[in-house]
């Protein structure tokens, strides 16, 4: 294992990155340079998504309006990626993205391929679509349906607000999704409880949970999401800068592991958060939260 000093060791260890926003996921430089100009920092005031989504609007949605934005975006995500090491992603593209920025669905398809391959075809990209919560099933379907015909996509992932909707909403969408042999995941326990992340597995049948920290206020749950083989896709960088958990030291990962549930890092939006896997292992390592070996257990799980 690296020295736990030197982020570069970090780096060089092939690793996975399991829940990255495929537009919130772009290196920082490669962006503001496309752009013209750096893009505000992100830092909240209080607990919640909302500044996260006032963000995104105020600084991300006029650089969507260059051409080409897209394809930058897309490009930069790939960079993180590689810089990061990162050789196993799950990254997702949101479905009413063609909507809102009037980038069809077969564009959105020819930038993914066309750049994992230019930058990064070593990587294992498992393509993703994205359902924000917060909208209508009907426009949800409609954003899905163009996407349908490339047989392309891998998995499939439910984000934004958590408290929008019952997630029972959701039910037959992500059976449909099942039943194309796509993965099903979920944002549950962001912001949530224990059992909301339950909730969420279970009716969703989710193979896997993004965030899921929640879980760790109840032991019940943690045994059956071990018991059940769903892993959490945490972002422990992310839990800190919506002000959800403290620091790295005081993070509910380490409840989690210690409980058998099977846990991954991940970036969330490096973009937004600054971290990619690298820096995050190499804190949670600073700050004593695991060992070198439980790094590398926690490093395999998502491999
Ligand atoms: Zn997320």
């Amino acid at each position: 294992m690296p020295d736990p000093i030197d982020i570069r060791g970090y780096r060089a260890l092939p690793k996975s990155d399991c829940h990255n926003h495929c537009m919130l996921g772009g290196k920082r430089s490669v962006i503001e340079k496309h752009y013209g100009k750096k893009l505000g920092r992100f830092k909240a005031k209080q607990s919640g998504i909302g500044e996260l989504n006032s963000w995104i609007g105020n600084e991300l949605r006029p650089f969507f309006q260059l051409p080409d934005a897209f394809e930058k975006a897309v490009e930069a995500a790939f960079i993180q990626a590689k810089v990061d090491g990162v050789t196993r992603l799950e990254m997702s593209i949101d479905v009413l993205f063609p909507m809102m920025f009037h980038v069809p669905a077969t564009r959105i398809v020819t930038a993914l391929k066309y750049f994992h391959q230019a930058v990064a075809p070593e990587i294992d990209f498992c393509p993703e679509l994205g359902f924000p919560r917060n909208k209508s099933m009907r426009s949800l379907l409609a954003g899905f349906e163009p996407f349908l015909n490339f047989d392309y996509f891998r998995s499939v992932d439910l984000y934004d607000d958590e408290f929008a909707q019952p997630v029972g909403n959701f039910k037959e969408l992500f059976r449909f999704a099942k039943g194309l042999g796509m993965k099903c995941k979920a944002h549950a326990g962001e912001f949530g409880s224990s059992d909301s992340v339950k909730e969420a597995a279970e009716v969703l049948e989710l193979d896997a949970v993004q965030h899921g920290i929640g879980a760790a206020g109840s032991p019940a749950i943690m045994k059956w999401l071990a018991d059940h083989q769903i892993p959490l896709n945490i972002c422990p960088t992310s839990n800190i800068k919506l002000l959800i958990v403290r620091s790295y030291k005081t993070h509910p990962i380490r409840i989690l592991f210690d409980h058998g549930v099977k846990v991954t890092i991940n970036t969330d939006d490096a973009l937004v958060f600054g971290d990619g896997v690298s820096e995050q292992f190499f804190k949670l390592r600073r700050a004593g939260v695991f060992t070198d070996e439980e790094l590398d257990l926690i490093r395999m799980n998502g491999l």
